[in-house]
């Protein structure tokens, strides 16, 4: 028995890195998955197409979808839902940097980090939560940061979303935990995707020296406990915030 098998998993932010990562092993664990994705339309229909033929029974849709807006996003959950009739997890995972030390942050660098990383709490998840609680069935997963519980030089517009997502979460699952509906964090460390892919060298020994582990995490790192608390095996956890970081300490 696969973990997520006839379950129907929303992922944003799926055509590359950790959200491509999250939906192969979903994919792998026997869910339907729908994911989003905003600019690689390449990618997202190339994974779409290999998921659905190596999973033939199951069902991978990619559908260009802005996070930060609230009406597109209103609209993809209505057209999912038509399709399958549930939605049983979303994964809130689309994320952007803009990085700048703030006396040198431009508003546009604030905002888009804040609309897209925090602002996507509410687009995705709102009217998702609603069908959950109906449902008396869901687990959300947002994806945060160690720079969320940390802080981090440079990144005042992305430890702030990804703080916020922190707290967003742990409301929220107050709010809907009666109802069957959990919601738990996700904070990866430093995770070899195109997100870091412009850190120089010098940075990236740095800040290796001082992982417990000595190296960058993988999607592999973070996509199975993605699925595990989609699952009904994570039915008593909520509320949580689980670091995948190789033992970062910043
Ligand atoms: P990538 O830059 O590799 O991928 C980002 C993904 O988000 C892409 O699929 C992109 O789609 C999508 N996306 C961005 N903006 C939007 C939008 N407005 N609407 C829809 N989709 C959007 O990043 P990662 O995979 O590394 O990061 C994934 C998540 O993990 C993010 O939330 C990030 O903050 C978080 N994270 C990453 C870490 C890392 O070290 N990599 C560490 C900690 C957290 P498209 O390409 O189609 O535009």
């Amino acid at each position: 028995m696969t973990l997520l098998a006839d379950k129907i998993v929303l992922v944003t932010g799926g055509s590359r890195g950790i959200g491509t990562g999250i939906v192969r092993e979903a994919m792998q664990e026997g869910a339907k998955v729908v994911f989003t994705y905003l600019n690689s339309e390449t990618e997202a229909q190339t994974l779409a197409q290999e998921m659905s033929d190596r999973y033939p029974d199951q069902s991978c849709i990619a559908q260009r979808c802005d996070v930060a807006d609230t009406n597109a996003m209103q609209e993809l959950v209505k057209r999912t839902l038509e399709k399958f009739g549930q939605i049983d997890g979303l994964v809130n995972n689309a994320g952007i940097n803009r990085d700048a030390v703030l006396a040198r942050m431009s508003r546009e660098q604030w905002d888009s980090v804040i609309n897209t990383n925090l602002g996507s709490m509410f687009t995705a998840t709102q009217p998702l939560a609603l069908q959950m609680v109906k449902q008396r069935r869901g687990s959300i997963v947002n994806i945060s940061s160690v720079v969320g519980v940390y802080g981090n030089p440079g990144q005042t517009n992305y430890a702030a979303a990804k703080a916020g997502i922190i707290g967003f979460s742990k409301a929220l699952s107050a709010e809907i935990a009666p109802y069957k509906v959990r919601v738990n964090v996700v904070a990866p460390g430093y995770i070899r995707t195109d997100m870091i892919a412009m850190m120089d060298q010098d940075s990236v020994d740095y800040v290796k020296s001082r992982i417990s582990t000595r190296r960058f995490g993988n999607v592999e790192d973070v996509a199975p406990l993605v699925c595990f608390l989609l699952s009904d095996k994570a039915s008593y956890i909520t509320g949580q915030v689980i670091q995948v970081d190789g033992g970062i300490t910043l």
